[in-house]
């Protein structure tokens, strides 16, 4: 009933990268018998290694991404009652800490082809209420963060940027962090680089990257400056700056698996998500462009063929489409239009050429007699 290549045996493509790391159990064996609060010279270290690697001047290390989102909201000056834009095609991590801090979540739209946010809708929705914009590069794929610097300097808001997908990915040879106020980073387990939970803030500026410090210690429990605990452990620091080493190498093997895959795939709606100019990506994932009457059908297919999805596994849709959100709906038409005509595919390191092979040859195969 079926060609050669669909009876080809199936396989189940894990999205999940489970690196092994040589050193990690004498790094966490050395490190035990150090101080392993947040404060010990381990975390210290870490930070400089964090702050060298991504060309940043200070780097702030916290307990997951969530925290980093939450210290840097601070830091940026929002309070309750303030407006705070963001994209609505990002997770709900990204949005919940500007709830939690008391301001508005209030959407832009992305680009066409892209998730950086749009400045027609930012220079729309902005009110004199609004401190900062959270713009969020998905799957690693570069957004615009150049001009957002500009123009958010100009309307002396902050810029902040989710990379929790993005560490590595690069605009104009910068890492994409280079061009925030304040750049925040995940290294939860499903992150390029992982410490199990963490995460961390990058900032040029030593005023915000105080406030981080301050904020995420308590504010130093002076009883002047308020704060609370974010702090990383020594652990998890430890591991952090460990597995730090291989992030490049692994980055590289991301980069060659998309291009392996890339020159296998062959469908006339199916095409990788376009690259801004200047733009490389780590490729956390490789993002397709389809072009089918339903694109849903295409993705339940990849997923019955053992290749999943981001856009499957998340329900990705636009945040104010989840029902805690629809108080905050504002049209985003290009957003909806972007996340109903991609899907993600896993190109990590630990992905056979067999298995980029599979993927290829499943979706050369769609919609042929
Ligand atoms: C994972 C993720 C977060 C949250 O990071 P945690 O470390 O899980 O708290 C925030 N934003 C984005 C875009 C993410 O992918």
């Amino acid at each position: 009933m079926s060609s050669n290549l669909s009876s080809a045996a199936r396989i189940s493509v894990s999205d999940k990268y489970r690196p092994v790391y040589a050193d990690d159990l004498l790094t966490l064996q050395n490190t035990l018998e150090r101080p392993l609060s947040g404060t010990s010279d381990v975390v210290g270290e870490y930070e400089a290694k964090l702050a060298a690697w991504f060309e940043a001047r200070h780097a702030i290390a916290v307990s997951s991404g969530g925290a980093a989102l939450s210290v840097a909201i601070y830091a940026a000056g929002v309070g309750p009652g303030d407006d705070v834009l963001l994209t609505p095609s990002c997770p709900l991590c990204t949005i919940y800490p500007i709830i939690a801090a008391g301001a508005n979540p209030i959407f832009v739209d992305t680009r066409r082809h892209g998730f950086g946010a749009d400045p027609e809708s930012i220079k729309a929705r902005i009110t004199p209420r609004t401190r900062a914009i959270i713009d969020i590069p998905m799957w690693g794929y570069p957004t615009e963060v150049d001009e957002l610097q500009g123009l958010t300097r100009e309307l002396g808001i902050k810029l902040i940027l989710d990379l929790a997908h993005s560490h590595g990915s690069t605009l104009n040879g910068r890492p994409l962090s280079a061009y925030g106020d304040l750049s925040c980073f995940s290294t939860h387990e499903r992150k390029p680089l992982a410490t199990g939970e963490g995460g961390f803030i990058l900032t040029d500026d030593d005023q915000l990257a105080q406030r981080c410090r301050d904020y995420s210690r308590f504010g130093n429990l002076n009883g002047k400056d308020f704060g609370l605990n974010y702090k990383l452990a020594a652990l998890p620091a430890a591991l952090g700056a460990n597995r730090l080493d291989s992030l490049a190498a692994q980055i590289e093997q991301r980069r060659a698996n998309a291009t392996y895959f890339l020159q296998q795939l062959d469908h006339s709606k199916v095409r990788e998500k376009v690259i801004i100019e200047g733009g490389r990506t780590n490729y956390y994932f490789l993002n397709l462009e389809l072009h089918f009457a339903d694109n849903r059908a295409f993705i339940d297919y990849l997923d019955e063929a053992g290749i999943p999805s981001d856009i499957k596994r998340y329900g990705c849709k636009a945040l104010y489409e989840f029902p805690a959100l629809a108080q905050y709906r504002n049209d985003c038409p290009n957003a909806e239009a972007l996340l109903a005509s991609m899907t993600t595919i896993p190109v990590h390191p630990d992905i056979t050429r067999a298995e980029l092979d599979y993927m290829a040859e499943r979706i050369n195969q769609y919609g042929a007699p």
